[in-house]
């Protein structure tokens, strides 16, 4: 799945700006500091499938269930014989397996044949479905899952000849862990197979798990769709089953409805569209499945539209969509692309992909960005549909991504599935892993693995699990409630971060051999981490000599497990020639805890880990090439070649390690003065890295404030978009600790300074909308810096940017035709907005009205939460839980917006305090919207009232609300800290002003603080 916010922090909604003058403070586009989660999609497909039984489906599974004894096999099969004394009498080990979390394991399925009927009249439907199971161990017990089902029968046969009904002498439900339980009158015998038939019906939910409903309008009608969402845990919303990812089985599904609408499942359905009967009504049989996880199981019942291609190895792809979506071709975009992914990846993992279709659903209402069901993959419409007149490159970007993650799942997901909930990061991390290397294959200029990732992932990852809320990586997982907190932006961001480091250490031949590997090896069935470094190791074994060679014959097993059981990450502290007791070429190199609000130091002190840490030596002009130093201890010293005191070492090279960097202050003297002279001897993503490290290392208190704005005072000399874009995450954090500070100004005139140069240079993009495709072909990484420099500019203030903003609303408005270019809108909208009089937030808000395009919808919506009126942003925030107009998981972003803007952070609170137990109730149960609500709302409070009214609100309320109140409370905390430790530092630093920035001589750099 793919967790819906994944939003880039230069959104509209991000920022808002409302400076009249110099005295008023600006909302920025704020980056998400610690914040959302995201889910991730799974597909799944299969060729042929036969039989397929992986030997290991069942290792790993933890909580062995003892379930009937051996002693007694019962009578033969028909017979009815009780196993044991009388009525329910059972022996202590098998005593009642249900109130265990995890179902037992006597009794295994194989094959499912489920039918089930669609009432759209009444949403309701009803089904039967006959499971084959087979006894591994002997027991009176058949457990499985099901939830909100109202089940009228069920039955129990030996499946041999002869075999018959075997007596249910009683079953019930156990609410508690959504279990449905039967009592057998006598034991199903190990290796013999039977068959289960249960009868069920239930509501068609409005609520987006399960099998739910949803509707859209099209020529002043509504219409309804029914979907699927089963994972993580509601495939048993939908129909008994044995709902662990580990008791994979195939499927034989029929559904039968009114002919009015069409069906869709995993597989192509069997035979052309069978004829209504006389009552209307028809009945689809699909393909039987390969042996898959019960939470790949998908199916839609619809009235939509479809456009289709084949890929050359004859694979059939469809795009379905409400019909007026695929009339203006909004679907042919992903379809184009996901025909060239499917290819790409069946090249890259040397796998073929399995089924013969793959169906995207593009539905109006679904709890995820999408989810990967294995040849019916569901979106949201905004992230598959796309209106190329109207989106922005940062839109495109975003959809072309998530389609990439959910084709990715088809294999790392859906063809080898985690064994467990713990390990979910083994399939979302590859996932969003593969996002960046996916969208390189589309468009190798937007080089996205080697520099977006940076920002996107690494950076945006290292905040959340800087602080001491964090959590493993791989964490263990008990009940219900656990397995919705294990798909957050660990899961997502760090599983990608650490592939990543693993596979620039292994290089990427051997690494993509050792994919293949582990494909190959748990195809149809499931795998843990320790199967992956298994094969990554023994790859690495095959090739140890050359290895060595270089330094790289690691065991991969016990390098990755001090980085997935760990939480957190190290700083590596490198110091030339430390106290000057060696000579010139030796280095110091340590490892600590890296943590947020321990003001230098402190975090756990028995962490340790094996880095990976990559050096080179610089001076003046060159640098040399990289030396890997592994880092085993607490502290080690090296001998580097070619240094003496002109030269600066840089560590983490290109960062591909999941690490900070710091330095002496003397080397970061020289790097300074490196990034002032001659930027461009540094790499791209080193000066990115650089600016971050320095940022937070400062933030963290480990280097004194003046350092990282000091850094940043080279950006006039920038020219690249991605040290641009790392700088201005930082500075819109900085800018919502500061933004109600007397000294404010000092800070947002800095940033000007910054800016002024290169914004002037590039000026605005031309107002042309863009062709077909004219974003895909547009010089992306020019227009990124173009649109990031507009938004600096504007949010913090520039006089020129916001005439140019003002003049296009203005020129909107009086010719009623939107000249704005595509990529600028949300910045034009938000500060048209802050700036203008209420005319235009109702100008705007009549356009979201009538505005069909997905992406503008949401950029107009979020621009309304760009105001100063506190009236207009309390009707909004009134508006987004009552009205039609605002979309469920659109009203979060609504709240949020409001409060990054400095005149809605009150509002936003107080609403968030008073609308809680409604709010709790709306998205609770989707732990990671909850849990960006929580973050998004709470992340900028900053003052000691602050804090108390956080804590009263947990006291009160905020209990339940998972891990997320914890974190909050701990980021606030340190924003509250920072102000008392390091506020004064930093405005002094700021009074003092920055060194010259152009090409400063050396010995000009002043760092102290
Ligand atoms: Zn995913």
């Amino acid at each position: 799945m793919r967790l819906v916010p994944a939003r880039r922090h230069l959104s509209a909604s991000r920022w808002q700006q409302q400076q009249q003058h110099s005295s008023a403070r600006r909302s920025l586009p704020v980056h998400l500091a610690c914040t959302t989660e995201s889910a991730g999609q799974v597909d799944t497909n299969m060729a042929d499938l036969g039989t397929t039984e992986p030997e290991h489906l069942l290792r790993g599974l933890r909580h062995l269930q003892e379930c009937g004894g051996d002693e007694e096999a019962g009578g033969p099969p028909g017979t009815d014989r009780p196993s044991g004394g009388r009525g329910e009498r059972v022996s202590a080990a098998e005593e009642e397996p249900w109130r265990r979390s995890r179902l037992p394991e006597a009794v295994r399925p194989r094959h499912y044949d489920l039918n089930v009927a669609v009432h759209m009249d009444n949403f309701t439907f009803s089904g039967d479905v006959g499971i084959d199971v087979e006894c591994l161990k002997a027991t009176r017990f058949i457990v499985l899952h099901a939830d909100r089902l109202e089940v009228s029968s069920v039955a129990v046969t030996a499946k041999r000849p002869g075999g018959g009904a075997i007596r249910v002498q009683r079953h019930f439900a156990f609410p508690a862990n959504q279990m449905l339980v039967l009592v057998l009158h006598r034991e199903l015998r190990a290796s013999r197979t039977y068959r289960l038939d249960v009868t069920f019906e239930a509501a068609i939910e409005d609520e987006l798990l399960g099998f739910f409903r949803s509707s859209y309008g099209l020529g002043g009608q509504r219409r309804y769709l029914a979907v699927t969402q089963f994972s993580p845990t509601h495939a048993r919303k939908a129909f008994p089953c044995f709902d662990e990812p580990a008791f994979k089985a195939t499927f034989s599904l029929s559904l039968r409805h009114h002919a009015r609408y069409t069906s869709l499942s995993n597989m192509p359905a069997l035979d052309a569209a069978a004829a209504a009967g006389e009552d209307g009504w028809t009945t689809r049989r699909f393909a039987r499945t390969p042996p898959m996880s019960t939470y790949y199981l998908a199916w839609a019942v619809c009235d939509f539209a479809s456009r289709e291609t084949s890929t050359e190895g004859g694979v059939t792809i469809r795009l379905l969509a409400r019909p007026d979506a695929i009339a203006s071709g909004a679907g042919d975009y992903a379809l184009h692309i996901t025909k060239r992914l499917l290819s790409f990846y069946q090249d890259f993992f040397k796998v073929a992909y399995a089924l013969p279709k793959l169906d995207l659903l593009a539905v109006p209402k679904h709890p995820y960005a999408a989810m990967e069901n294995w040849g019916l993959s569901i979106f949201v419409e905004q992230k598959i549909l796309l209106d190329a007149q109207v989106s922005s490159a940062s839109y495109q970007m975003e959809l072309t991504m998530v389609v990439v993650h959910e084709i990715c799942h088809q294999w790392f997901g859906d063809l080898v599935t985690p064994l467990w909930w713990e390990d979910v990061w083994l399939k979302e991390g590859f996932a969003h892993y593969f996002e960046y290397v996916g969208t390189d294959f589309l468009f190798p200029k937007w080089n996205m693995e080697k520099q977006r990732f940076l920002t996107d992932v690494l950076h945006e990852v290292m905040l959340l699990d800087g602080l001491s809320s964090s959590h493993p990586i791989s964490q263990e997982v008990r009940d219900a409630a656990d397995i919705d907190r294990v798909f957050d932006w660990i899961a997502y961001k760090k599983g990608a971060a650490l592939i990543r480091m693993l596979a620039n250490v292994m290089g990427q031949r051997l690494f993509r051999k050792g994919l293949n590997d582990y494909l190959l090896s748990h195809m149809y069935g499931n795998a843990a981490r320790d199967d992956l470094w298994k094969k990554m190791s023994e790859v690495i074994l095959c090739r140890v000599q050359a290895m060595r060679s270089e330094g790289r014959d690691i065991d991969v097993g016990a390098v990755m497990d001090r980085w997935t059981l760990q939480m957190g990450y190290p700083v590596v502290t490198v110091s030339k020639n430390p106290a000057g007791q060696l000579a010139t070429r030796y280095i110091s190199v340590s490892q600590e805890h890296f943590l947020y609000g321990q003001d230098g130091g402190r975090g756990n002190s028995s962490f340790q880990w094996q880095v990976p840490l990559t050096v080179a030596v610089g001076n003046g002009s060159r640098v040399s090439s990289e030396t890997l130093i592994w880092i085993h201890n607490k502290t080690e010293t090296h001998v580097m070649s070619e240094m003496d005191d002109k030269t600066w070492l840089l560590g983490n090279i290109n960062q591909t390690g999941y690490f900070r960097v710091n330095y002496d202050l003397q080397n970061w003297k020289l790097l300074i003065e490196q990034l002032h002279a001659d930027p461009q001897v540094i790499s791209v993503a080193n000066r990115a890295g650089l600016i971050d490290d320095a940022f937070n290392l400062a933030r963290a208190g480990y280097l004194p404030q003046g350092v990282p704005l000091q850094l940043m005072a080279y950006l006039p000399e920038e020219a690249s978009f991605l040290p641009w874009h790392a700088a201005s995450r930082a500075l819109y954090q900085l800018d919502k600790l500061l933004d109600r500070t007397d000294d404010y100004n000092l800070f947002s005139d800095y940033v000007l300074k910054q800016v002024a140069t290169r914004y002037h240079q590039m000026g605005w993009p031309s107002n042309a909308v863009n062709g077909e495709g004219g974003v895909l072909q547009a010089a992306y990484q020019t227009e990124e810096l173009q649109r990031e420099l507009i938004m600096l500019a504007c949010s913090f203030g520039n006089k020129q940017c916001h005439r140019q903003a003002v003049a296009y609303i203005s020129d909107w408005i009086s010719s009623n035709k939107n000249r704005i270019p595509p990529n600028i809108r949300d910045v034009v909208y938000c500060t048209g907005v802050s700036l203008m009089d209420e005319d235009v937030w109702e100008f705007i808000w009549m356009k979201f009205h009538s505005s069909n395009a997905v992406s503008e919808k949401k950029i107009l919506l979020e621009a309304l939460t760009c105001s100063d009126n506190a009236f207009l942003l309390n009707r909004l925030l009134n508006l987004s839980l009552t009205s039609e107009l605002v979309a469920e998981q659109d009203a979060i972003d609504v709240i949020i917006h409001v409060g990054r803007n400095p005149r809605g952070r009150n509002l936003a609170w107080r609403f968030f305090r008073d609308k809680w137990d409604v709010l709790d109730a709306r998205y609770g149960e989707a732990l990671f919207m909850n849990s960006k609500l929580i973050t998004g709302v709470t992340e900028f409070l900053n003052t000691e009232k602050e804090l108390d009214e956080l804590n009263e609100f947990i006291r009160s309320s905020g209990e339940g609300a998972g891990p997320a109140m914890p974190r909050a409370l701990e980021i606030v905390k340190g924003n509250v800290r920072w102000h008392r430790l390091h506020r004064r530092h930093f405005y002094q630093w700021l009074r003092k002003g920055p060194a010259p920035v152009r090409r400063s001589p050396p010995g000009d750099v002043s760092l102290a603080a």
